[in-house]
């Protein structure tokens, strides 16, 4: 059976080092500050929106929130994103996605200063990471966590492995595809036109899935021995649970996977902490930069 990879455990290692050099980097009085700015009143959004501040200041920095209503003008939002990118007391700017309809979000994201950008979603960054500058880019969280998960298990020489990422969104498969190939690894990346995604899902010593379909990776997709990090977080109807309830699953078939796989992430406890834990670590870089000092790995 496969070992379990414990996402929670990892990430409470990372939020443990990040507080750590935030108390170290506030002592030379730089407290690292990150700004989340959220526009209208999505549920969903304001849960995600609440933990991040909620984990920011657990971790000892500056935690500011923007809450502005859902009508709020595009201009409005370049404003404060520009006040924000001026104020030095601020190292981390998160616009919350997704915008109401009437704001351009790409001239948003493009907003933020590139050295607070610790989504890692302007062009800037995306470019770094594209061009193998992975040290001076900031990686989004999730393919972030994802990478230290994979070397968790599989150490950090991952040379010659066969990766294959199922998913090619900007936020998650495309930049989890670079970090493989910056890590050497021969990386293939599937999507919704590709062929025979189980036979080349087979091929892979690591496969990466990314697509918001529940279980539709199959436990005979994957090799014997591979890692399997499992993306997607979906919820699905539970009525084994009483009547309207409901659980969480990932894109993978968990328990057919874990037969063959040698290391598999749960749903949920696996990639999901990571995620709020490297938005803490980028941020984390970010003051250290500007402090002068090399933030911890
Ligand atoms: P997107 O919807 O942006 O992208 C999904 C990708 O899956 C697309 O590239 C699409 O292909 C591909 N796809 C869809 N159907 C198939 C199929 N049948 N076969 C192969 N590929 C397919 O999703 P995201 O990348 O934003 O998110 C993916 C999942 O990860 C979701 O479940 C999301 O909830 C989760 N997620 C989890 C996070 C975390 O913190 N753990 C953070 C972010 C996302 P095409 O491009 O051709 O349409």
């Amino acid at each position: 059976m496969a070992e379990i990879i414990d996402g929670k455990k990892v990430a409470e290692d990372v939020l443990a080092t990040v507080k750590n050099a935030s108390e170290a980097l506030t002592a030379k009085g730089v407290t690292p500050g990150l700004a989340v700015i959220i526009v209208g009143e999505d549920p969903a959004s304001q849960v995600y929106v609440a933990s991040k501040s909620k984990k920011a200041n657990e971790c000892g920095f500056k935690s500011v929130q923007h809450t502005l209503p859902a009508e709020t003008s595009q201009a409005d939002l370049v404003k404060l994103i520009d006040e924000l990118n001026a104020d030095s007391t601020i190292h981390g700017i998160l616009v919350q996605l997704p915008l109401p309809d009437h704001i351009d979000s790409g001239a948003i994201i493009q907003a933020i200063a590139p050295e607070k950008d610790v989504d890692g979603f302007t062009f800037a960054n995306v470019g770094k990471l594209g061009t193998g500058e992975v040290n001076t880019a900031f990686v989004p969280c999730t393919p972030a966590g994802s990478m230290l998960l994979i070397e968790r298990v599989r150490g950090s020489d991952l040379s010659g492995l066969n990766a294959v990422v199922v998913g090619r969104s900007n936020i998650v498969g495309k930049p989890m595809a670079n970090l493989l190939l910056a890590a050497n690894c021969t990386v293939t990346v599937a999507h919704s036109r590709t062929k025979d995604l189980p036979a080349l899902c087979r091929s892979a010593d690591i496969v990466v899935a990314a697509v918001g379909r529940p279980e539709m990776v199959k436990g005979d997709w994957i090799k014997e021995g591979a890692t399997v990090i499992d993306v997607g977080i979906n919820r699905i109807p539970a009525p084994e649970k009483g009547e309207g309830k409901s659980r969480l699953v990932g894109d993978v078939d968990f328990e057919g996977a874990s037969k063959n796989a040698g290391a598999i992430t749960p749903v949920p406890g696996g990639v999901g902490p990571m995620t709020i834990a490297m938005l803490m670590a980028n941020t984390l870089v970010s003051a250290s930069r500007v402090a002068g000092v090399e933030a911890p790995k």
